[in-house]
């Protein structure tokens, strides 16, 4: 007898799972036998995303009681089942390897976040779905296919939004461990950001910038350098902050990563510490994707409209994703601006807002993150990614039943 649960909530309460259960299989075959029995079912891993993307008209199914394995080899790391960033990393860090970049948090999944596109920051440094070298897959018969870099699906696979499978184990590229020097700064001015984005964005290997897009307080660059500290910032103006930091409108209470020192990069690279809960909590989160050759030009075009959506926001997050070949990603060849908004958990509100900063940020054929709130129709969202339909193409033939297929794919595709 499989174990059930009830699907709760997002992790941050915004959206109530539809999905009548979630199914708990313990291992491989209990899985097939889920996946096989099912008539609508999505995969549920750690929560993070602000929408339905992971709902299902029928049930969930988590592989959390699935057991899971590292197996770090070469260049390559292999990941089985439910897997965080947070116990990933230690376990590559102790056979010196390291991945190009990670995330806010590390408290997420490997295959959710690849699943959706989740990204850090850094002019040379794609997102996560970029390092997927290699996708085991369970189709909605029960059948597990591998797709490498060389399978005609690759593209489709190592960014899925869950729509082609359930993924069962993902294989990343590492790169040799490497440590970083991390600090946050206010002071410098938005000026000087606005002038020139790229060159403040590309002054460190990963570097945020957090606004409220007018109070100059809520103003701050945190730089995360492989190469010393980044004291770069300093010369714009930068006076690092202590250890009370405020990211916009939200006060972090000792649940970020260490300041001031260098440190493994796993131990830098997220803002947040995984033994803590991360940002707000009580939150709804979005972020669209420009063209980074049009940084300066769109970051004016949403602060001219800020007095809109200001009483809705905590704090904008600046950051930048390198271009990659993946077919739904939102940094499908062009590297790219990303313009994030932790707003106040308040759906009908942020709903209300969405639309003006969609409008003005189209005429930078922006993409949304595929995890956290939009509002851009499905028509709007393919007519900026050329690769968007052979997704749709290779989901239907991957999924002839339709298993895979909820609400929010329908929204996206259509049919
Ligand atoms: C506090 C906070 C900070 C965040 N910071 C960042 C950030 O820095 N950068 C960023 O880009 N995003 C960020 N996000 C968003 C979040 O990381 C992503 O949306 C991510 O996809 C969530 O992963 P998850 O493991 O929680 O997956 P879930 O939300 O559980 O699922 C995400 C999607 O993946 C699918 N999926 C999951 N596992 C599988 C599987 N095994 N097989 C098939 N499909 C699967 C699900 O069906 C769903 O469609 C943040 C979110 C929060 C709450």
């Amino acid at each position: 007898m499989i174990e059930t649960r009830s699907a709760g909530a997002t992790w941050s309460g915004n959206h109530q799972y539809r999905a009548t259960e979630v199914r708990l299989p313990t291992g491989i075959d209990e899985l097939a036998e889920v996946v096989a029995s099912a008539a609508h079912l999505r995969v549920q891993a750690t929560r993070h995303t602000f929408n339905d993307v992971a709902d299902s008209e029928g049930a969930l199914v988590s592989l959390e009681k699935m057991p899971t394995r590292v197996d770090v080899s070469g260049d390559r790391v292999r990941v089985e089942g439910l897997v965080t960033f947070a116990q990933l990393a230690p376990v590559l860090e102790a056979e010196g390897r390291a991945l190009h970049n990670l995330g806010s948090l590390p408290h997420i999944s490997v295959a959710g976040a690849t699943a959706t596109g989740t990204h850090g920051s850094g002019v040379r440094n794609g997102n996560l779905s970029s390092a997927v070298t290699g996708v085991e897959l369970m189709d909605a018969d029960g059948r597990t296919h591998r797709i490498d870099e060389d399978h005609p699906w690759f593209g489709a696979a190592a960014l899925s939004v869950g729509a082609l499978g359930v993924v069962t184990a993902v294989e990343l590229r590492t790169e040799p461990t490497y440590a970083v020097s991390q600090q946050a700064y206010t002071g410098v001015a938005w000026a000087d950001i606005a002038a020139d984005p790229i060159a403040v964005l590309g002054g460190s290997r990963s570097v945020s910038i957090f606004t409220t897009w007018g109070d100059p307080a809520h103003d701050l660059v945190w730089a995360k350098s492989d190469t010393g500290a980044p004291s770069w910032v300093e010369e714009l103006g930068g006076t690092a902050v202590g250890d009370d930091i405020h990211l916009g409108r939200i006060r972090t209470v000792d649940n970020t990563t260490p300041r001031g020192t260098a440190g493994p990069w796993h131990t830098r690279l997220p803002h947040f510490r995984a033994d803590a809960p991360p940002s707000d909590g009580d939150e709804i989160q979005s972020e669209y994707f420009v063209p980074l050759a049009s940084a300066a030009e769109a970051l004016a075009a949403v602060r001219e409209i800020a007095p809109d959506f200001a009483a809705h926001l905590l704090v904008t997050e600046l950051r930048t994703v390198a271009a990659d070949r993946l077919w739904l990603s939102p940094a499908y060849e062009r590297d790219v601006l990303a313009i994030h908004f932790t707003w106040r958990n308040d759906t009908a509100g942020v709903l209300s807002v969405l639309p003006r900063i969609e409008a003005a940020l189209a005429p930078f054929d922006a993409r949304p993150h595929w995890g956290k709130a939009f509002t851009m129709p499905g028509e709007r969202i393919l007519a900026t990614l050329p690769r968007g339909r052979d997704f749709d193409a290779v989901a239907r033939e991957a999924d002839p039943r339709g298993v895979f297929r909820n609400a929010f794919l329908q929204r996206v595709f259509g049919g």
